[in-house]
């Protein structure tokens, strides 16, 4: 496997603005500032000269924090979003696997509380025959991160080289690892400006953001799980909607191969939110047995990714016969980690009871979430380490009937302090009544 530089990419020596001698000279920051700021549409020159000075400190921070307020306020049109996001690629190296020997497919989820399906979806997709590329991240605030979950495994490790990387993926047939510091680095960089800007929510800016990581990655096709509802990024169905169409288009028009699915997010997804916790529930799912919205979520995605690589199984069977535990297995093997190992435990833990009987209409993701973080299971910071024991077990979930002071929840954590400030989480996130909740399907929709 090789690090390929993105064609241009290495070459493009940033143009000296204070140098500039005519009209074919750099832009200058200001003025596409203000041009955005007034609704002009920029060029393709603009733009690939702002992201590459961006990336190389030519153009300052305060700069980059008006753009993105101007992107947030005023969008870019297709055209400058496609421009944006292959400058973004452009700052960095793409992944070549074309040596690898099946079809790649991966998946990327916008994030949600309890969101464990990629543990599951990756060697289940392998164990049918596609090959599973997947650079993860680490969570922040109240949503979890892939790798702080497999961290929870004794001994796996998320660093890997590009040639481990292409070797694991072309002999087990899926990898799960930390995308390196130059995918996208012009991304990594404007992301932690956006999270201080108050520019997050744009998307345009967030559909570049995840599709110049996803593009630079190599993948020839893509399904993405775009979460709708309390404890998920975009919390109503029209601009989620919104978010997933862009992004289709964005993968479709780089020639990835890319469908979406809008999936719920209101309640947590599965019974378990945490770091161990989630994988434990995750092996569960690959040996057979496991909470129904995750398992429909999980099969859901894994039939898309299946259709898109062009491959016909039946992904059900693959829980069923083992295949798919047997290659979680060979995954976990291949980057050190032991799956046999126990999970931490964490030291102490507490039951959240009901206070009244009735149904239980409503666990609200985002109420789950945080206590989960507050527990220690997740960071406010991205250099904050993550406690692998700590989360929150779901004893009841949305739709079942409760007796008064039947246990709802049980909080881990590894500090009994932490308890506290995680039940005032919880405040007003747990509704009981004597109506049955009419419940929303787990997954909303399709978007091709
Ligand atoms: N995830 C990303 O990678 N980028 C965003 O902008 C938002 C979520």
């Amino acid at each position: 496997m090789t690090l390929v530089p993105e064609p241009g990419a290495a070459a493009a020596a940033a143009p000296d603005v204070a140098a500039a001698p005519d009209a074919t000279a750099a832009p200058d920051a200001v003025d596409l500032i203000m041009a955005k700021r007034d609704g002009r549409v920029l060029t393709d020159g603009d733009i690939r000269w702002l992201i590459d000075a961006y990336t190389g400190g030519r153009v300052a921070d305060e700069q980059m924090s008006a753009m993105s307020m101007a992107i947030f306020f005023r969008g870019l049109q297709p055209a400058e979003l496609r421009t944006w996001t292959d400058a973004m690629i452009a700052s960095g190296q793409r992944l070549d696997l074309s040596s690898v020997p099946a079809p790649t497919v991966d998946k990327h989820s916008t994030g949600g509380v309890g969101d464990k399906v990629s543990l599951i979806l990756a060697p289940l997709v392998a164990s049918c025959g596609a090959a599973v590329p997947q650079l993860s991240g680490r969570g922040l605030g109240h949503t979890g991160g892939t790798l702080d979950k497999l961290e929870a495994i004794p001994g796996w490790r998320a660093g890997l080289s590009a040639r481990e990387f292409v070797h694991l993926l072309s002999t087990v047939g899926c990898v799960i690892c930390a995308a390196g510091a130059d995918l996208a680095p012009a991304d990594r960089k404007l992301y932690a400006l956006r999270d201080v800007t108050g520019t997050v929510e744009s998307i345009p800016l967030i559909a570049s953001s995840i599709m110049s990581k996803k593009i630079a990655e190599g993948t020839q096709s893509l399904v993405l799980d775009v979460k709708v509802g309390s404890g998920a990024f975009m919390r109503e169905l029209d601009r989620a909607r919104e978010l997933a169409r862009t992004m289709v288009r964005l993968g479709t028009e780089s020639g990835v191969r890319t469908t979406a699915l809008l999936t719920s997010m209101d309640t947590p997804l599965g019974r378990a939110v945490g770091n161990a916790v989630e994988v434990a529930e995750a092996v569960g799912v690959l040996s057979g047995t496991g909470p129904a919205d995750l398992v429909t979520v999980t099969l859901e995605l894994a039939r898309e990714m299946l259709s898109l690589a062009g491959i016909e199984a039946d992904p059900a069977v693959a829980l069923a016969d083992g295949s798919a535990l047997a290659k979680w297995r060979e995954m976990i093997a291949g980057q050190d980690g032991d799956p046999d190992a126990a999970l931490p435990a964490a030291a102490h833990s507490l039951l959240v009871r009901a206070p009244e009987s009735g149904w239980l209409r409503r666990l609200d993701a985002l109420a789950v979430g945080t206590a989960a973080w507050r527990l220690g299971a997740g960071r406010a910071r991205k250099e904050d380490p993550v406690s692998a024991a700590a989360g929150v077990i779901c004893l009841a979930k949305p739709g079942e009937r409760v007796q008064d002071g039947q246990p709802l929840l049980e909080l881990r954590a590894d500090d009994a302090a932490r308890f506290g400030r995680a039940v005032e989480a919880l405040d007003g996130g747990i509704e009981i009544g004597e109506q049955q909740p009419v419940l929303g399907p787990a997954v909303i929709e399709r978007i091709a």
